[in-house]
């Protein structure tokens, strides 16, 4: 059977599920919220009733998020709904607003540990890949970000070269800033369309607030914005320089991260000129640069090969977590608190998680 009709009828089995409750006032926005599952609240196809009858169709119900996580672990939505265009996205997201539905947006879920209980409300699946090629780019904020690279440099535009071994969606970039080898997204950016409590309207990249692995989109008080699309200033460039360049850091992956399911660097790395000179053994360029990074520390603290369950720190790298096949997000969670902890008592520094923790907890 291909994996065609393998979905098929997984969906079709899944649309006979009893129809779910859709249970809180507020958004989700990439953090844990206590999200109880009530039944006094419209069901996901009443409050869609204002969104047209072939998106409604779409919805499916407890669909595994694993599936759709580089951690591939994680509980189920409640309802989900993959979305392809901006107008897609808009109509879905502004029944959402109108109806107090609790949603979620997942981009290419490699940031993200959701919990085994899942995640109620709406899981919308951003696939919004509408590409408008030139100076500037207009992007969707569902298209892959290394797809992004592939298709601009094919254009004679470089600029996005860091990115290409970064998984995931140019949403979920711009929300953390992704970046690599000291480059990151926010540079990039003119300016984005987006939809908050003022509806859709466009914005310049200020409005993001960006900081290193950081937006306004990830710390708490935000109110449910949704990035729709974004102009990003691509230039005319060496097409087969960026290419040497990104094929160079694409290698470089390959042999320093491992290759089992994970969601990249679990913790930020810590900037700290203070702790940089304490520790004698750091490369003298990140010791000058007050860069100490996570695995260092982790790695330190002997916390490379820790198992919990079915996951483990990478024995490769002390920042990866890694699925060994039958890990569970309680895993996951137990292995970051353990690394968190001894970190903290050897060094005093307390990690943040770069990975966001979604659902229900
Ligand atoms: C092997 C591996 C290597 C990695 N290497 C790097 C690296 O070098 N540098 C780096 O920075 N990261 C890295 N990452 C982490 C991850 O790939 C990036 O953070 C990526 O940008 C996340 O994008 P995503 O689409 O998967 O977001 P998701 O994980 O789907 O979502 C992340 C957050 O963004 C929110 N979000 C997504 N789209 C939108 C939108 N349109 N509007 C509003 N909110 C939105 C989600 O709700 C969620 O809160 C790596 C991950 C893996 C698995």
């Amino acid at each position: 059977m291909g994996a065609g009709s393998r979905q098929r009828r997984r969906e079709a089995g899944t649309r006979k599920a009893v129809e779910p409750s859709l249970a809180l006032q507020m958004p989700i926005v990439g953090r844990t919220r206590d999200l109880p599952r009530g039944s006094d609240h419209p069901s996901a196809l009443d409050a869609l009733s204002c969104v047209t009858r072939a998106l409604r169709d779409r919805v499916r119900f407890e669909a595994p998020l694993a599936d759709y996580t580089t951690l591939r672990v994680g509980g189920p939505a409640e309802a989900f709904l993959r979305v392809r265009t901006s107008e897609e996205l808009t109509e879905v997201v502004l029944a959402c607003r109108r109806s107090n539905i609790p949603w979620f947006l997942l981009g290419g879920g490699s940031n993200l540990c959701v919990s085994d209980r899942g995640v109620p409300g709406l899981v919308i699946h951003n696939r919004n890949e509408d590409l408008i090629m030139g100076e500037p780019i207009r992007v969707g904020t569902g298209h892959s970000l290394a797809g992004l690279f592939r298709r601009s440099v094919s254009h004679g535009l470089v600029g996005l070269e860091f990115a290409v071994g970064i998984p995931g969606t140019i949403g979920g970039a711009l929300v953390s800033n992704a970046g690599a080898y000291r480059r990151s997204i926010a540079p990039l950016v003119r300016s984005l369309e987006i939809i908050d409590g003022q509806g859709l309207r466009s914005v310049g990249p200020e409005w993001m607030e960006f900081g290193y692995r950081d937006s306004r989109l990830r710390r708490s008080g935000s109110t449910g914005e949704c990035l729709v699309s974004v102009e990003l200033d691509l230039v005319p460039g060496d097409r087969e320089g960026a290419l040497a360049e990104a094929r160079g850091y694409q290698r470089n992956r390959i042999f320093r991260q491992p290759w089992a399911p994970s969601a990249g660097s679990f913790f930020k790395n810590v900037y700290d000129v203070e702790l940089a000179r304490r520790i004698p053994g750091l490369p003298k360029d990140l010791r000058e640069a007050g860069v100490v990074p996570a695995g260092y520390l982790s790695a330190e603290c002997g916390c490379k090969g820790m198992v919990r369950g079915g996951c483990a720190v990478s024995p490769r790298h002390g920042n990866f977590i890694v699925n060994l096949g039958s890990g569970t997000a309680a895993d996951v969670r137990a292995l970051a608190d353990e690394v968190r902890r001894r970190v903290h008592l050897q060094f005093g520094v307390m990690l943040e998680e770069e990975v966001l923790y979604v659902g229900e907890w």
